[in-house]
């Protein structure tokens, strides 16, 4: 059993965690927190061992009635791997005390690629994570564009990619963040988000722009990639079709006579997954929309729905099983995670 320790209890640390204990060649052996917040009541639940971010906030949580099993370094002595979900560039500073104790690391898409080194996804470079000690799972998006276009490389070669990211604001629990009113687009291009799917698929030539709008619940990427000939509608969704966490949807249900609102939207999405039976109504696959995927002259056009606060939490799960070899064959590592998490 590979002992797992969460330093970072938000959005992504909390459902790894969760995630972790669902599997059974891993457990948790605590969770940091820097304070007594409501979203320590997960962890409580779980049975989780809290540890404190640092000695001086031990006494905020005992006042508070938590009991505190140690602080930071603590956690990162007993554990053989942790899983920082520290907020973005905070996490990266945290190395050197994972490396004075020996203990492995993956940090999340809000770090740089440069000072950890090496960047995941199961399924286009599980394989250079093997025996690794630390590593980065890519962010929600990059994960998002990685799912979908790696398979294409199956049967095309693909000259250029352009894709405009519409990003969701803020996660439904940050009433903090914004904008509310406003649709904000990035302005230095390519946004970042190309340049980090180069970390995980070498050579790809794809260039990315970005908008923030006032939604919390996914994101939607429109992706326009050039291939080396005329695309194959049929042949694409078959190849989507057979790829992991992977999910084509239908926007509009058709027959001769009928057109109907089936999944038009990100909200009808979430409402499904909410129906389904996937841990917190998160939905860890790409929403491809069947019906937006067209070929016109030798370029492929489609549109995918990301949700952030789950699509990574599997391969933080298949990361650890590279990092300590437990499985060699990235499809089996993927296979094993989506059983235990029911992701169909
Ligand atoms: P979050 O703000 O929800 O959670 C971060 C947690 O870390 C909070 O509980 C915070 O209190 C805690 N924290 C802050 N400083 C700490 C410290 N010094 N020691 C221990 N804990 C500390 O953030 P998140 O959304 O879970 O993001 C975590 C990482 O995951 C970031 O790199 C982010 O870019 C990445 N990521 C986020 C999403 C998303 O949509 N939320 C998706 C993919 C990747």
């Amino acid at each position: 059993m590979i002992k797992v320790g969460i330093n970072g209890y938000g959005t992504i640390g909390k459902r790894v965690a969760e995630a972790v204990q669902l599997q059974d060649d891993m457990e948790i052996v605590g969770v940091v927190k820097t304070k007594p917040t409501y979203e320590i009541k997960g962890a409580l639940d779980a049975g989780f061992p809290v540890f404190a971010s640092t000695k001086s906030k031990i006494a905020f949580f005992e006042e508070k009635g938590v009991t505190i099993s140690g602080i930071t370094e603590d956690l990162v002595n007993l554990a053989d791997i942790i899983i920082d979900c520290t907020p973005g560039k905070l996490g990266v500073n945290n190395m050197e005390m994972y490396k004075q104790s020996g203990t492995k690391a993956i940090w999340q898409g809000g770090e740089k690629h440069a000072p950890i080194g090496v960047s995941f996804n199961a399924l286009t470079n599980y394989s250079s994570s093997i025996n690794q000690d630390y590593v980065r799972v890519v962010s929600c998006n990059t994960t998002g564009l990685s799912r979908t276009l790696y398979p294409i490389l199956s049967k095309y070669n693909i000259d250029n990619v352009q894709a405009v990211m519409v990003r969701r604001s803020g996660d439904p629990k940050d009433s903090d963040r914004g904008p509310i009113n406003s649709i904000e687009p990035v302005l230095t291009v390519p946004s970042h988000h190309g340049p980090d799917v180069q970390t995980v698929i070498a050579d790809l030539n794809i260039q990315t722009m970005a908008v923030k709008v006032p939604t919390t619940i996914m994101h939607v990427h429109c992706i326009i990639a050039e291939l080396d000939r005329e695309p194959d509608v049929e042949e694409i969704i078959s190849l989507w079709e057979a790829t992991p966490r992977v999910n084509l949807l239908e926007g509009f249900l058709r027959n001769k006579d009928l057109k109907i609102r089936n999944l038009p939207g990100t909200a009808e999405i979430m409402e499904l997954a909410r129906d389904s039976s996937y841990t917190r109504g998160d939905l860890n696959q790409i929403a491809v929309w069947k019906d937006g995927i067209h070929g016109l002259d030798n370029k492929l056009y489609y549109y995918q729905a990301i949700h952030q606060e789950s699509d990574v939490i599997p391969e933080n799960i298949d990361a650890i099983r590279a990092m300590f070899n437990l499985e060699s064959d990235n499809l089996k590592s993927i296979d094993k995670t989506n059983k235990a998490l029911g992701i169909n």
